[in-house]
């Protein structure tokens, strides 16, 4: 089977659009459970040659009190469970949030191999932004923007890498 990387990050931060962008038009399941889960969307891409199926979890919603809180664990704990490389994605803009928090922990206990993905970096004067990111503890933070297509094939060198 392919290797597999999952986009995990809380609402807004942009995993669809970044997703759309790797797979470009190779759409390959939309699994929809009425209630849980909304869609839960599977695609393919390759990279250097490298084949790998890629997820967006980010069509799950569960609504409550609580809903903020299991939707980042549901999230992540479906991540952790089929994916070989996690893409932890996050927002220029916002900047960390508790949010962001919660899920560097549980993706940090899973023991899975993590890229973060600072979405929004939309021109080079926001590159400062990038560097808050550290704290969340996986390394090196990759900059993008999913709106101006930039830094694509440098997440895709650092997931590749990892698989
Ligand atoms: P998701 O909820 O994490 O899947 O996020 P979406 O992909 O749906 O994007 C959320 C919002 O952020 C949308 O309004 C997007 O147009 C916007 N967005 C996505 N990528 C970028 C980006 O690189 N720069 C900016 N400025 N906005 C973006
Ligand atoms: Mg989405």
């Amino acid at each position: 089977a392919r290797p597999v990387i999952a986009i995990v990050g809380r609402p807004n931060v942009g995993k669809s659009t970044i997703f759309n962008r790797i797979i470009g038009d190779r759409l390959a399941i939309v699994e929809d459970k009425p209630g849980v889960t909304r869609d839960r969307i599977y695609g393919t891409g390759e990279w250097n040659g490298v084949a790998f199926s890629v997820i967006d979890t980010g069509g799950i919603e569960i609504d409550g009190d609580d809903g903020m809180l299991r939707l980042i664990r549901v999230q992540a704990e479906l991540a952790i469970e089929e994916a070989d490389v996690i893409v932890f994605m996050v927002d220029a803009k916002s900047g960390v949030t508790n949010s962001d928090d919660e899920v560097a922990q549980i993706l940090f206990r899973s023991g899975k191999p993590v890229v973060v993905a600072v979405n929004k970096v939309d021109n080079l004067q926001r590159m400062d932004d990038i560097y808050e990111f550290y704290s969340l503890g996986f390394g090196d933070p990759v900059a993008l923007s999913g709106s101006h297509g930039i830094g694509i094939g440098d997440l895709l060198d650092a997931a590749v890498k990892l698989l």
